[in-house]
């Protein structure tokens, strides 16, 4: 079932997760296993990272997600870049997902890395969705798209961000999924100017419960998320004890989710960092909320 449908079926707030696909064949087991921990606490889909790892740990995106839908019987979305495929790629991934029964995929153009020329056939993931809603075969493939309510780190502002949202729209994305976030007010704002641009498909807040000081150190280089003073406290405390600044950190995220319900969000998205004991600890914490 395309993520669509489940937004106009549900009538209430999506809640779906994100997990990652081995790097090496050798981690194919363990995360499969980490996955189905997750999967108990019946999400309405789950979608699987793709880009890393090179062409095994994209296939592996494929295998998961398969994985998800047909064994786990939970709808799966697959994400896939277009920096590092040709056209035909493309077409071959997409090719390769329909085959494991995938019906969703997160399109995204993925991270330039600097020491590897990107490829040229898409220049953004608005081109990749244009690309496929030219090809009928793929109808069936619900497209969603990526946004940033602190604005891209490309970007030379919000607005001009939002506007370029918007051309994931009109390509044919049907719903967003933000970057992670640590202060609502900045997800409000973003939601409030997207409105005006005219976008009106659902938009689900990602949110990831911090688990490490390292973790979010990474994190706050790649995508530039602002880390509230409360936050910075929690990290601060806790650091030096590792069990602790988990439960700190789940904490922390069933607030911030707590408030975007209270606000009517469309969906909820957590980075479960396959983690099974951080995505069952938070559902047991707002599961009823939802
Ligand atoms: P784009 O939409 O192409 O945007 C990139 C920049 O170009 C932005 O500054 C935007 O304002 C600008 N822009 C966009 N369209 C146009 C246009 N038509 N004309 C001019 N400017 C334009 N990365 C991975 O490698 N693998 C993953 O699995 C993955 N999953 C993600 C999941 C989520 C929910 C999010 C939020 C991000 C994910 N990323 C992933 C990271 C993502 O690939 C990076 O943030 C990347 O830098 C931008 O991807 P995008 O699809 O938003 O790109």
């Amino acid at each position: 079932m395309k993520i669509s449908e489940i937004f106009k079926n549900k009538g209430k707030t999506v809640l779906s997760f994100e997990v990652f696909p081995p790097k090496k064949t050798s981690g194919f087991e363990s995360i499969r296993s980490a996955v189905d921990q997750i999967a108990v606490c019946a999400p309405d889909y789950i979608s699987v990272t793709y880009g890393a790892g090179g062409n095994i740990a994209n296939t592996f995106t494929r295998d998961i997600a398969a994985h998800i839908k047909n064994d786990c019987k939970i709808e799966a979305m697959a994400h896939i870049t277009c920096v590092n495929n040709t056209k035909e790629e493309v077409l071959t991934v997409l090719d390769g997902f329909a085959d494991a029964g995938i019906e969703n995929i997160l399109a995204l153009r993925g991270d330039i890395n600097p020491d590897v020329p990107p490829k040229t056939d898409f220049k953004h993931a608005s081109d990749m969705i244009s690309f496929i809603r030219e090809h009928s075969k793929y109808d069936h493939i619900g497209i969603s798209g990526a946004c940033y309510p602190e604005g891209h780190t490309e970007a030379q502002n919000l607005t001009e961000d939002i506007l370029n949202v918007r051309k994931k729209i009109d390509a044919g994305a049907e719903e967003l999924i933000t970057q992670l976030f640590f202060d609502n007010e900045f997800f409000y704002e973003f939601r409030d100017k997207a409105k005006l641009a005219g976008i009106n498909v659902p938009i689900s807040a990602g949110i990831m419960p911090v688990t490490s000081k390292t973790q979010i150190e990474r994190m706050v280089t790649m995508c530039g998320a602002s880390l509230p003073q409360k936050f910075v406290r929690m990290i601060t405390k806790y650091e030096h004890r590792p069990d602790a600044l988990v439960d700190a950190g789940i904490a922390y995220a069933a607030d911030q989710i707590t408030d975007l319900l209270a606000s009517g969000v469309d969906g909820i998205h957590i980075y479960t960092m396959n983690n099974p004991y951080i995505a069952r600890k938070l559902v047991s914490m707002i599961g009823k909320l939802l």
